[in-house]
C-alpha cells in the first residue's frame, strides 16, 4: 500500500512537471492560452484515468487530487467539513464560474434567505434574490463504499468542469454552484481500496470486503439522515440545511449486477404523503432528462418508475424532500468493484423487481433492454457522468424556476392555515425523566435545522397524543387506520417544556418525524405483501420513547408567550443539567449500575446490527470487548465475560460465517459446533447469553430452549411487518423492566415472537406484544399472529441464563425507547454476585 502510494505520487510529480513545461511553451507561442493547460488531469496525478479496469484511488489520492485542483483552478474551491468517524477529512468541492467562486458568501446568503421566506420582506426582495441567485446542486458519490465507481468519477467530473470551454459547460458554471462530495464515507473508500488492492489477482478479486464499510453503520450509513447518529451525517446535514440549502441533491449509487443498467427517477409507489407534489414532479422531470440523455448517447437498459420509492425519510436523497428540495437517486448496475463482470441473458431474464417484470422485456419505463455481455467500471462511470451533466444542465437552464419553487414551498409551509383540531405544534413536556433521551431528540431536531423553542413560562395548551386508530375494528388481517389526536384537553404545560411549531419552512419534515406512519396495504396479485424499499414506520419521538403530543390550541396570545429559540444541542443539555458535548467525546453517563464484563460477538461476516450495538455502547460509554469467531471457538468464555451478546443474525451465518472460497481462509467459518458447545459451557457455568431478534433462533435450537418463534415459516400473505413500531405490554416487576413504562414502543423489522412449548419451563416473560392496538407506526398485516406473544424473555439454563429479545432493542441507534431494557439486563447480570 505504502509502496503503491509513493509510486503514484512520484509519477504525479513527473507528470505535473511535464504539464508545467508544456504550458510555458504554449504561452510563448500563443499568449491567449487557456489556463486549463496548468490544471492537472486525474491521470497526470494518479497515473491512470479514473474508471480504468482494475485501478482504484484511495481517499488520500482523492483528497490530494482535489487539493491540487483547488490550487490550479479558479473554478474550484475545496472545503473540509470536518473529520469522519475514523478521523479522515470529509471534503466538498465547490465548482462554479470564477466570479461565482469569488462570491460564495453572497450566494450562501441568498440561499439562506430563499430557504426562510420569513427573512424576505416583500416581492421586490424575493424577485431580486431569485434574479441574482444560482441553483445550488449537491452531488454525492459512493456513500456506499462498495458502489465505488462514483468516488473515482468525481475527480474526472471535477476536472472536466474545471477545464471545459464549451457553451453548455459555461452555461452550467454561470448558473449553478456545484457542491461535489467525492464521498460522504471517506473511511469506507479506504476499506474498499485497501481490500481491493490486497485481493487483486487473487481468487477474491472484486468481492466485497468482509468488514462493515462504515465503522458503525456499514450500508446503514445511508439510513441515518433524520437521526444524525453518525459524524458524517451530522457534518453534511449542517452544511446542507444550516448553510447552503441545495435546491437539488443528487446521490449516486450502484445496484446489483444483473438487473437494469441504470435506474433514475421517477420513483415507484408509495410516495410519502408529506412530500410536495411539485417536488415529485420536478424529481420526475430531471429523471426523464437524464434518461433521455442516456438513451440519446446510445446507452441501453435505463429503468424508471421501479423498485425505489419515496416513502421513507432517512436516505441521503430522501431527506431533501423534507427540506423543500429535490432529491435524485441513480443506481448503476455494479461491476465487481473495479473489475469487469459478465452478465448473460439468462441472468437478466431472472432479474425482476417492483415495476420491472425482467431485465430482458421492454416496457414504457424500460424501453430498451440491454442485451448482456461484459460490464465494466467505465460503463458505470460514463453513465454517471452523463447523468451528472444532465442534472446540472437542468439546474442551469431552469435556474429561476428552481429558486422560485424552493422559496414558494418554504412560504407555503410557513403560511399554511391551521385547521381546527389539527396540530399546530408538538410539545415535549418537561419532567419526563429521561433527560438524555429528550436531549438527544432535541439535538437531532435542531441539528437538521428544525426550530425548537423552550417555554420560559407556563402555557395553557390543548393537546393530546397523536395515535393510530383502526377505522374498522372488524378488519382482521388488513387493518385500515387513521391518525387521531386522542382526547385533546386544555391543561397547563410547565415551563421548561419544548415547542416545535408547524409553521416553519420544515413543516413537512416535522410532520414526517412526529406523525405515526400509515403504510398502505400493498399486496402482490398473489396476495403476498409487497416489500417496501426500506422501513414502513419511524416516528421519532415514539421510537425514542419520548412523549410529544400534538397541540391544537394555545390559550396565550403570541405576545404573552415567553419562548427561547434553541441555538444548539448544548443549550438543551444545559437546561437539563447534563454534561456538555465537547469535541468527539460522548458526555453520556454509563447507565449500567454494576460492574459487568460484556462481550459483543463480532462475526467475520459483517453485520450492521453488531455495528449499531457498538455505536450505542460507545455513545453511552458502556465498556465491552468484541468477541471474534476464533474466541468463541477457543472457549474459556466464562473466565472472561459475564455477558455475551449475539446481535441479530441468522443462525446459519453465525455458525458458518463466510463460506469457504468467498474470502481468504482466515476470514471464513463461523463459531462452528465447537463454538456452540463453548457458549453452552459459558451459560452452564453462570454466564448470561443475550440474543437480539434473529440470533434468538440459534439459542432456541442449539440450547433446546422450551420456546418457539410463532412467526417461523408464516407466509407474508398471513403476517407481515417490515420496519414498524409496535406496542409491548411490559411486566415491570421483572428487574429487566424495572425502569420502563408498562406500555413500551418497540422496533420490529421482520422480527420474532415466541410462545412457550412446555408449561413447567423455566421461562420468565418480561414483555409481550400488546393484546390490542399493536401497531403504533408503519405497517402490520395479520396482527392476530402477534397479539399477546412473547417479545422479551429470560430463560434459565444451568447456572446461567439466556435472554431473548424478539425485536431490535437498539435498531439503527434510533430505538432509544427500549435501550433501558438492555442496560437493565446488563445491570442484573452480576447483581447476585455483587450483592
Ligand atoms: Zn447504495
Amino acid at each position: 500500500m505504502t509502496n503503491l502510494r509513493s509510486v503514484t505520487v512520484g509519477l504525479a510529480v513527473v507528470l505535473s512537471l511535464a504539464a508545467f513545461s508544456a504550458q510555458s511553451i504554449a504561452q510563448r507561442t500563443a499568449p491567449r492560452v487557456s489556463t486549463s493547460a496548468a490544471i492537472p488531469s486525474p491521470k497526470s496525478v494518479l497515473g491512470f484515468t479514473p474508471g480504468d479496469d482494475r485501478t482504484i484511488a484511495d481517499w488520500w489520492q482523492i483528497t490530494d487530487y482535489f487539493t491540487r485542483l483547488d490550487r490550479a483552478s479558479d473554478r474550484v474551491f475545496v472545503e473540509t467539513l470536518g473529520q469522519s468517524t475514523l478521523k479522515r477529512p470529509l471534503i466538498v468541492a465547490f465548482i462554479s464560474a470564477r466570479e461565482n467562486i469569488l462570491a460564495l458568501e453572497k450566494y450562501k446568503d441568498i440561499q439562506q434567505q430563499l430557504a426562510d421566506p420569513r427573512k424576505v420582506t416583500d416581492k421586490l426582495q424575493r424577485d431580486r434574490l431569485i434574479a441574482n441567485g444560482k441553483t445550488v446542486v449537491a452531488i454525492s458519490c459512493s456513500i456506499h463504499s462498495t458502489e465505488i465507481v462514483a468516488s473515482q468519477m468525481s475527480m474526472q467530473l471535477a476536472y472536466e468542469f474545471a477545464t471545459a470551454q464549451d457553451a453548455e459547460t459555461r452555461e452550467i458554471l454561470q448558473n449553478t454552484i456545484l457542491l461535489l462530495i467525492p464521498s460522504p464515507n471517506p473511511d469506507g473508500i479506504d476499506i474498499v481500496a485497501n481490500w481491493y488492492r490486497k485481493t487483486l489477482g487473487t481468487p477474491f478479486e472484486g468481492r466485497e470486503p468482509p468488514e462493515l464499510y462504515h465503522h458503525y453503520a456499514g450500508h446503514d450509513d445511508n439510513r441515518d439522515w433524520f437521526m444524525l447518529n453518525l459524524k458524517e451525517t451530522q457534518l453534511i446535514t449542517r452544511f446542507f440545511w444550516h448553510e447552503w440549502f441545495p435546491q437539488i441533491v443528487y446521490d449516486v449509487h450502484q445496484q446489483g449486477s444483473n438487473g437494469s443498467r441504470f435506474f433514475i427517477p421517477p420513483f415507484y409507489d408509495p410516495a410519502n404523503p408529506n412530500i410536495s407534489p411539485v417536488l415529485l414532479r420536478q424529481v420526475g422531470l430531471i429523471g426523464h432528462k437524464v434518461a433521455a440523455d442516456l438513451q440519446a448517447a446510445g446507452y441501453r437498459g435505463v429503468l424508471t418508475n421501479a423498485l425505489y420509492d419515496t416513502w421513507w425519510h432517512g436516505g441521503f436523497r430522501t431527506a431533501p424532500y423534507f427540506h423543500n428540495s429535490i432529491g435524485i437517486l441513480s443506481e448503476a448496475a455494479s461491476a465487481r468493484l473495479m473489475t469487469v463482470t459478465t452478465v448473460n441473458r439468462d441472468q437478466l431474464a431472472r432479474s425482476s423487481t417492483r415495476g420491472m417484470r425482467n431485465a430482458t422485456e421492454s416496457s414504457t419505463n424500460f424501453p430498451d433492454p440491454w442485451p448482456g455481455g461484459a460490464w465494466r467500471p467505465r460503463d458505470i462511470m460514463d453513465m454517471e457522468m452523463i447523468a451528472a451533466r444532465g442534472v446540472l444542465s437542468m439546474a442551469a437552464k431552469f435556474r429561476g424556476e428552481y429558486l422560485r419553487n424552493f422559496y414558494e414551498l418554504g412560504r407555503k409551509a410557513v403560511e399554511t392555515p391551521i385547521e381546527p383540531n389539527e396540530p399546530l405544534a408538538y410539545v415535549i413536556p418537561a419532567g419526563q425523566g429521561r433527560d438524555e433521551t429528550v436531549a438527544k431528540l432535541i439535538e437531532t431536531l435542531v441539528g437538521q435545522g428544525i426550530e425548537v423553542y423552550r417555554m420560559d413560562k407556563e402555557l395553557y395548551l390543548t393537546y393530546g397524543p397523536q395515535v393510530l386508530q383502526r377505522t374498522n375494528p372488524a378488519t382482521e388481517k388488513l387493518g385500515a387506520y387513521r391518525t387521531i389526536i386522542a382526547r385533546p384537553t386544555m391543561m397547563e404545560m410547565p415551563l421548561g417544556s419544548y415547542l416545535v411549531f408547524l409553521n416553519q419552512p420544515q413543516r413537512s419534515n416535522i410532520l414526517a418525524l412526529f406523525t405515526p406512519q400509515i403504510y398502505p396495504n400493498r399486496l402482490t396479485p398473489q396476495g403476498e405483501a409487497e416489500r417496501p424499499y426500506d422501513v414502513a414506520g419511524w416516528t421519532l419521538p415514539l421510537q425514542m420513547g419520548v412523549e410529544a403530543p400534538a397541540v391544537t390550541a394555545i390559550k396565550e396570545t403570541p405576545a404573552q408567550r415567553k419562548l427561547t429559540l434553541l441555538k444548539d444541542g448544548n443549550q438543551v443539555r444545559a437546561d437539563l443539567s447534563l454534561a456538555a458535548r465537547k469535541g468527539d467525546e460522548s458526555p453520556t453517563k454509563n447507565p449500567v449500575r454494576n460492574q459487568v464484563r460484556v462481550g459483543i460477538y463480532k462475526p467475520s461476516l459483517s453485520n450492521m446490527d453488531e455495528g449499531w450495538t457498538r455505536y450505542i455502547f460507545d455513545t453511552f460509554n458502556v465498556p465491552y470487548s468484541s468477541v471474534r469467531d476464533t474466541d468463541v471457538r477457543q472457549g474459556g468464555l466464562h473466565s472472561k465475560f459475564d455477558v455475551l451478546i449475539l446481535t441479530s443474525q441468522a443462525s446459519a451465518q453465525i455458525l458458518g460465517g463466510n463460506a469457504t472460497g468467498t474470502a481468504p481462509p482466515e476470514l471464513t467459518g463461523g463459531i462452528t459446533e465447537a463454538g456452540v458447545n463453548n457458549l453452552k459451557d459459558f451459560v452452564n457455568q453462570g454466564g448470561m447469553l443475550v440474543c437480539f431478534d434473529n440470533a434468538c433462533d440459534l439459542a432456541i435450537k442449539q440450547f433446546n430452549l422450551p420456546l418457539r418463534n410463532v412467526l417461523d415459516g408464516v407466509r407474508s400473505s398471513d403476517f407481515y411487518c417490515p420496519g414498524s413500531i409496535l406496542a409491548l405490554d411490559v411486566d415491570n416487576k421483572h428487574p429487566f423492566a424495572a425502569t420502563v413504562p408498562t406500555t413500551l414502543p418497540a422496533y420490529f423489522i421482520n422480527s420474532s415472537a415466541f410462545a412457550v412449548t412446555s408449561e413447567d419451563a423455566n421461562v420468565r416473560v418480561v414483555a409481550r406484544y400488546a393484546k390490542e392496538n399493536v401497531l403504533r407506526s408503519g405497517w402490520l398485516l395479520g396482527e392476530d399472529k402477534l397479539r399477546g406473544q412473547i417479545a422479551l424473555a429470560e430463560v434459565g439454563a444451568g447456572k446461567g441464563r439466556v435472554v431473548l429479545f424478539g425485536f431490535r432493542p437498539q435498531h439503527r441507534g434510533q430505538a432509544w425507547a427500549t435501550l433501558p431494557l438492555i442496560w437493565n439486563v446488563l445491570s442484573s447480570a452480576t447483581a447476585n454476585v455483587s450483592e
